[in-house]
């Protein structure tokens, strides 16, 4: 059973035995000897890492002199060329937590913490200058924030069905993105699966960040009935992510193209979703991704024998990031 236990003064959390025995069934047989070195980081939050993803549109020498005197480093120098010099994330290999940044009101953030394995399907959707995009499923933001650390969307949709976390979103927007910019974003608050009936054929790149089995969370889940209630919740993802993706294909322009990700290792929830996808729409193709992957494979740990279009990040010690699968698709 999991508590939050009070260590040391410190809030510590504690692993949830029924996610992880769901888990070690799964993940041993769909990930070999891979998953031991996984469950490891996993299971050890003291070994988790964060990325900066800095605001471009509130730019501190400041904060970048501190990151460099703590040791930190910029995570894609020069590997991916269609990167902008504007987007600049750091990461450094030891553990811990840069602090937060406090909401203040009328003034812009500099920084977002994330995993820095969220930034990949941001950036094998290659959202270029002018084009018309939709974050599906965008709260808390951090993707979309990403996106405009990459480029200038000609239009930016950003849904989220939740009630509370759209407001999450909107929040996450206005202490990033200043005006005139921010007049170009709409939010939302539709269901993911009828935007394609709503808005079709309106976009050119649309992101999936799809609902999913959240392994680093789940593993340390309150109690043995959320826990519980969530693997049963669980069977029932892969058939909302195959709607939200057929909605999104119906949402974009001909040409246009799509990433999905989730951050569970499931192949359940990944892998078999978009084979599902592909051998059932007749006008999408899978887009080779290998070349990015092999771009950031310093500082990401993949794992091997995945498609050219897919990719899943493995959490390893000093490169905790991910669990993360990224696939990518175009509309004929
Ligand atoms: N992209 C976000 C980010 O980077 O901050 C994280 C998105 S999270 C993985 C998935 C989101 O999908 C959740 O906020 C969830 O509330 C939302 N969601 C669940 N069902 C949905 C639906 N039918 N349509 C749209 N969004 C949905």
């Amino acid at each position: 059973i999991t508590l939050e236990n009070k260590t040391k003064g410190k809030l510590q959390k504690q692993i949830c035995q029924v996610a992880l025995d769901h888990f070690e069934k799964q993940y041993a047989t769909e990930l070999g000897e891979a998953w031991a070195s996984v469950r490891d980081v996993l299971t050890y939050p003291s070994c988790w890492q964060y990325a900066i993803l800095l605001n471009k549109f509130s730019p501190s020498a400041e904060l970048e002199n501190t990151l460099h005197v703590k040791g930190y480093h910029p995570a894609f120098p020069g590997s991916l060329p269609y990167l902008p010099a504007s987007f600049k994330c750091y990461i450094r290999r030891t553990p811990g937590r840069f602090p937060a940044q406090k909401h203040q009101a009328g003034k812009l953030k500099e920084y977002y913490l994330l995993n820095a394995a969220s930034l990949l399907p941001v950036l094998a959707l290659e959202v270029k200058d002018g084009e018309d995009v939709l974050d599906l499923c965008a709260a808390p933001g951090g993707k979309s924030v990403a996106t405009l650390q990459c480029a200038y969307p000609g239009q930016f949709h950003c849904n989220e069905y939740d009630d509370l976390r759209s407001r999450w979103l909107k929040q996450t927007i206005e202490s990033f993105i200043p005006d005139p910019l921010i007049n170009l974003i709409m939010v939302s608050k539709l269901d993911g699966r009828q935007i394609g009936d709503l808005k079709p054929e309106l976009y050119d790149k649309v992101l999936v960040d799809a609902p999913c089995s959240n392994d680093r969370s789940w593993l340390f889940s309150s109690d043995i009935q959320q826990a519980t209630l969530r693997l049963i919740q669980r069977k029932e993802l892969p058939s909302l992510q195959f709607q939200l993706l057929r909605s999104a294909i119906k949402a974009l322009r001909p040409g246009g193209s799509l990433v999905y990700s989730t951050c569970t290792l499931s192949k359940a929830e990944n892998s078999n979703v978009i084979n599902l996808i592909l051998n059932s729409c007749s006008n999408v193709m899978p887009v080779d991704i290998s070349e990015m992957a092999k771009a950031v494979s310093q500082e990401f740990t993949f794992l091997g024998g995945m498609q050219q279009h897919e990719l899943l990040v493995l959490p390893e010690k000093g490169r905790a990031w991910g669990p993360m699968y990224v696939a990518k698709l175009k509309k004929m």
